[in-house]
């Protein structure tokens, strides 16, 4: 059975990826499975430097052809932020509901038309021969004036989508799956690692 990685220890990633992946005869694994590699630090200053860092790293490590992803929060207002440091906003240690106050907080006088956000993400393929690949998706959003919902994670409370009328942690989540940026990044990804798989199996790297 062909065999690839996911790098990331997050099991819902994993299934998410099992999911799109379908009916393809392959196996999904991921840095469970080789506990050894340990943490990669993310230390890029965009999101597809992340993503390709992680895909390359344990691609080379376990000679599997493995994809990676980075994704995050844009808000126009602060001029990108808190971006590629979405996760860690409010501090090392800090959970998402501290990362909620703060964003809140810093768009506390913002008008409406000046709420523009965006979450972003970037997935990033590598094969043990090398090779690498990215795809984007983007989702397009205002930052609410308070939080709503308690679906998802992350900044989806505070993530308002006027033409649904509801936050991300108010949709349904197939309906967020489908419309997200990993959803869409996913999507792009899907037919460039059905045929990177091929290739892989058929050429070895060109050794075989
Ligand atoms: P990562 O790409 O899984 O490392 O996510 C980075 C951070 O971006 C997360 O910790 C969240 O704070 C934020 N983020 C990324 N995607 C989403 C989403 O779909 N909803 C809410 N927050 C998200």
């Amino acid at each position: 059975m062909k065999r690839i990685i996911l790098a990331t220890g997050n099991q819902g990633k994993v299934r998410e990826l099992k999911e799109i992946l379908g009916s393809q005869d392959i196996q999904v694994l991921s840095l469970r499975d080789f506990p050894d590699i340990g943490e990669i630090v993310e230390d890029g200053v965009t999101f597809a430097e992340n993503a390709l860092k992680k895909a390359k790293t344990v691609a080379e490590a376990t000679g599997l052809i493995a994809v990676a992803d980075d994704s995050g929060l844009e808000v126009d207002f602060l001029e990108g932020a808190p971006g590629i440091y979405s996760a860690r906003f409010a501090g090392e240690g800090k959970n998402d509901l501290d990362n909620n106050l703060k964003l809140l907080s810093l768009m506390k006088d913002v008008p409406d038309q000046q709420r523009i956000a965006r979450f972003r993400c970037v997935i990033a393929v590598a094969t043990p021969c090398g090779e690498t690949y990215t795809a984007e998706g983007i989702c397009e959003g205002v930052v609410a004036w308070e939080m709503r919902g308690d679906q998802g994670f992350g900044y989806d409370p505070l993530f308002f989508l006027p033409e649904y009328e509801k936050t991300f942690a108010q949709l349904e989540p197939d309906i967020k799956n489908r419309i997200s940026h990993r959803g869409k990044a996913l999507a792009k990804a899907e037919s460039v690692l059905a045929g990177v798989i091929e290739r892989v199996e058929m050429e070895q790297c060109g050794l075989g």
